[in-house]
């Protein structure tokens, strides 16, 4: 257990022995800022090279897309990085359409973000609408379950959703906004394979009241049949562009009146109360360690100001802290005696509930081939 280890944190980046699996060198530096930095060498591409092949991908992207009404998808989610991405997709000329997937937790100024962008840029949006009884009943479970990733149903869901309009709309490409310079630093036991289909169904079985009808899921055979025999493939854009995220947020607020939500993810109402309240208080995780050691490693935040920052409440606003918990619990249909005692609940390890990834682990071989053949790189 993290909390029986002697705390230790990097010497480098903020990382800390609330990530279970952390591993210091003799000079103190975490596995965290060696694996960034090895991902760096290998996925960042800001050179003339990395420039060449994004006029070259842009290219094929076009050429795949001719006769059709768009030639790309793009997730959007009135967040920094999925705005830039829409900003330097048309800064290609490519013809994307925005797909966004309402998941019921949307904060009135992510939905007000993504109207401006996509308005000002002359871009169509597709809005997948969950059942929202059904997915209340499996992010339910997921809280219940007491697994650290309660965030698995909607970033499984987006995924879902973005291949299956790829493939219905026969599009080849899908631009996505994950990235090195936000994202590289998130240890497996804080988040982990949101593929995992098999343990979405097994935490349902045991925790939920409805059966998953409608709710868009992928398996890894979908995705292996996705890729491979329609050729979808996903394009991680901000890997080929300078993404400086403060320059970023300086672009899209000058140009299309976009507007800060102030923290990562906060767009969502519930990843907001998520990281900010059920992780800190039930895991013991400050999710703000691996996104400020991010920005660290990249050179865009200093070590000594995102300690200073880590001091702070996640929740900067306490108001916005009370009124958040009431809200979730009120849409969660439970009452606050509940909410406390599944609060109160053991951390769960993910080997508690059948899931895919040994199967996915032990294919890594297989795996590593796929996503390169997935993903241009
Ligand atoms: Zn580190």
């Amino acid at each position: 257990m993290a909390q029986e280890r002697k705390y230790q944190i990097c010497s480098r980046c903020v990382m800390d022995t609330s990530d279970p699996g952390i591993i210091f060198d003799e000079q103190g530096v975490c596995n965290n800022c060696k694996s960034y930095f090895e991902r760096v060498a290998r996925e960042l591409h800001y050179d003339e090279k990395g420039r060449q092949k994004l006029r070259a991908v842009a290219q094929k992207i076009a050429a795949a897309g001719k006769g059709k009404d768009y030639d790309c998808i793009i997730g959007v989610s009135g967040g920094v990085d999925s705005s830039f991405v829409a900003y330097h997709v048309k800064r290609l000329g490519l013809r994307p359409l925005a797909v966004h997937l309402d998941n019921g937790w949307d904060s009135e100024l992510a939905v007000d973000n993504i109207e401006r962008i996509l308005r000002k840029m002359d871009i169509d949006l597709y809005t997948k609408v969950l059942d929202w009884e059904e997915f209340k009943d499996l992010q339910l479970s997921f809280f219940k379950s007491s697994l650290v990733d309660c965030e698995i149903p909607t970033d499984h869901a987006i995924m879902a959703t973005l291949y299956r309009e790829a493939r219905a709309r026969k599009i080849k490409y899908i631009i996505t906004g994950s990235n090195l310079v936000t994202e590289a630093v998130m240890p497996i036991g804080w988040a982990r394979f949101k593929i995992d289909w098999r343990l979405i169904k097994s935490i349902q079985k045991m925790y939920g009241g409805k059966a998953l009808k409608t709710f868009p899921h992928i398996s890894l055979v979908d995705l292996a049949y996705a890729t491979l025999i329609d050729g979808i493939k996903a394009f991680p854009l901000l890997n080929y562009v300078e993404y400086d995220k403060e320059k970023a947020k300086q672009i899209l607020v000058e140009k299309f009146g976009w507007k800060d939500y102030g923290g990562k993810h906060y767009e969502s109402v519930y990843t907001r109360f998520y990281q900010g309240y059920i992780l800190p208080k039930k895991f013991g995780i400050d999710k703000r360690r691996a996104h400020f050691s991010a920005l660290i490693c990249a050179g865009q935040i200093a070590r000594a100001d995102a300690l200073e920052f880590l001091k702070s409440d996640p929740y900067a606003d306490k108001k916005m802290s009370f009124r958040d918990k009431e809200y979730v619990i009120k849409k969660f249909g439970i009452t606050p005696d509940e909410f406390e005692a599944i609060m109160r609940l053991p951390a769960r390890d993910y080997n508690d509930f059948p899931n895919d990834y040994r199967f996915y682990n032990a294919l890594k071989g297989v795996v590593k081939f796929g996503k390169r053949v997935a993903t241009i790189n």
